[in-house]
């Protein structure tokens, strides 16, 4: 049956993917996003005069706002990606993770209460509030992996943020009812990827003929999810998620940074030798970032057990299927680059992964 979503963070990275992974499956989708530097109209662009879709430039901070919204569209439910969501910017300036990923959360579920509390038993029964996370919450582990259980030991202003959301979200489904559900996801990576993240980062870099920052010494690892394989975990988490449950969701596939970064540069060279050198020449490891956790590695056997879900692509098809996206997209790649898109420009020169 087809479901009204308000999405929130929609012109991002995640929230893009998945706004055009529901409209296609006939869902109505309502996107809500600030428009930070973040935020990108073109990854929405090809939705536009869609009649399932609409977009509204706002914040999840704006309680006027996201009433009318809610009374205006009666969405079956919410879904929340926006955030600041780059742990190296945590680092230069946590006042805004705080604003957007705690007050922000905070004002969102206020809102949401109000309006679960007005409506009838059965729209209550079938509403999701769905609150996108992050593996960071736990922190660092040297062996196995993170379960639903593991305790929260975040490490950076970012992850400290998300589990502060994470438990704000737990305790609106504890207290006041509202049928919430929390997943906790690893690193993404695919189309529409901002570029001050690992990986588009290093193809943009590499295209460029600059050199490939990693940070430390590279052994860092993290388990790498393709964004396609994400949007299906969430939606499979609105059809079939236990309401006040979190579920990990990772593709069970790690690698260290700098392994990832070497097959990057195998891959372009495969689909686009340069034009002098070798890719690989181009990395160049940089003084590591504090509070950088070692190693995440993500146990989805809940999600998988109860829902079914799996992830379909591989590391080596999505790293593939990238590359291929991020050279067909030179042109979205130069308008971030230059800062003609909507948002500021961009001003970088380091890695991150999460
Ligand atoms: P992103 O930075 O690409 O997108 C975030 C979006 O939120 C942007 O479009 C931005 O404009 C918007 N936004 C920021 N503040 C807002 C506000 N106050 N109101 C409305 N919109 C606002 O992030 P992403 O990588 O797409 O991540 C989406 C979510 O998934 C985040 O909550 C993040 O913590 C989580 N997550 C991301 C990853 C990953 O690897 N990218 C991994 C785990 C969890």
């Amino acid at each position: 049956m087809p479901h009204t979503l308000l999405v929130a963070g929609a012109a991002g990275f995640i929230g893009a993917n998945f706004a055009h992974h529901m409209v296609a499956l006939g869902h109505q989708v309502v996107s809500l996003d600030k428009l930070t530097y973040a935020g990108n109209l073109e990854n929405l662009a090809s939705l536009t005069g869609h009649d399932r879709h609409r977009f509204q430039e706002g914040s999840i901070n704006d309680s006027a706002l996201l009433r009318d919204l809610l009374h205006r569209h009666r969405p079956d439910h919410v879904v929340n990606f926006a955030a600041e969501s780059h742990v190296d910017r945590s680092i230069d300036g946590p006042a805004a993770f705080i604003d957007t990923n705690i007050a922000g959360l905070f004002t969102l579920l206020e809102c949401v209460r109000d309006y679960c509390d007005a409506l009838p038993d059965s729209g209550r029964a079938a509403f999701r509030f769905l609150q996108v996370s992050t593996d960071e919450v736990y922190g660092s582990i040297a062996d196995g992996a993170f379960t639903e259980d593991s305790p929260f030991r975040p490490n950076s202003p970012y992850a400290a943020s998300k589990a502060a959301g994470d438990g704000l979200v737990r305790s609106y489904n504890r207290t006041y009812g509202v049928p919430t559900l929390i997943s906790n996801c690893s690193n993404n990576y695919g189309p529409y990827q901002f570029p001050e993240k690992l990986i588009p980062l290093m193809i943009s870099k590499a295209l460029a003929g600059q050199p490939l920052p990693v940070y430390g010494d590279g052994a860092n690892e993290r388990d790498w999810l393709f964004v396609g394989d994400h949007c299906t975990a969430l939606e499979a988490l609105l059809r079939g998620g236990e309401p006040g449950e979190t579920y990990n969701v990772g593709s069970g596939e790690s690698i260290s940074n700098i392994a990832l970064v070497e097959r990057l540069c195998d891959l372009l060279t495969d689909i686009r030798p340069p034009a002098k050198g070798a890719y690989r020449d181009l990395i160049a490891f940089v003084e590591d970032r504090p509070g950088h956790d070692r190693r995440y590695a993500i146990d989805h056997s809940r999600i998988s057990g109860a829902l079914g879900w799996r992830p379909d692509t591989s590391l080596d098809d999505g790293l593939r299927l990238t590359v291929e996206w991020y050279l067909a997209n030179e042109r979205w790649l130069d308008n971030i680059r230059t800062g003609r898109y909507a948002g500021e420009r961009l001003g970088h020169g380091r890695n991150a992964a999460g």
